[in-house]
C-alpha cells in the first residue's frame, strides 16, 4: 500500500515539475518578445499588427520608414491600400 502511495505522490511531483517547467518556459519566451519590442529589434506589421523582427526580408521603404511585414500577403495588402483602389496610373 505504501508502494502505490509513494508512486502517486512521485507521479505528482513529476507532473508538477513538467508543469512548472513548461510555463516557465512559456514566460520566457514571453519576456524575450517584450525585450526585443523594447529595444526596438521588433516592429510591428502595420497590416494585421503581428510584431516582426526589425531584420524580416519582407519590407517597404515609404521615404526615410521602413516598414517589416509578416508575410507577402501583409505586404501586397499594404502596398494596394496606399496606392488606392482601382486608381489608374496610366499603364495600359
Ligand atoms: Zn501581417
Amino acid at each position: 500500500m505504501t508502494k502505490l502511495l509513494i508512486a502517486i505522490i512521485c507521479g505528482f511531483v513529476v507532473w508538477k515539475l513538467f508543469m512548472g517547467d513548461k510555463r516557465y518556459k512559456q514566460n520566457k519566451s514571453e519576456e524575450k518578445t517584450e525585450n526585443l519590442k523594447a529595444s526596438g529589434e521588433m516592429v510591428r506589421d502595420p497590416v494585421c499588427g503581428a510584431y516582426v523582427s526589425k531584420n524580416s526580408d519582407i519590407r517597404v521603404r515609404q521615404g526615410d520608414v521602413v516598414l517589416n511585414f509578416c508575410s507577402y500577403d501583409c505586404r501586397e495588402t499594404y502596398l494596394k491600400r496606399i496606392q488606392g483602389p482601382g486608381e489608374g496610373d496610366g499603364q495600359a
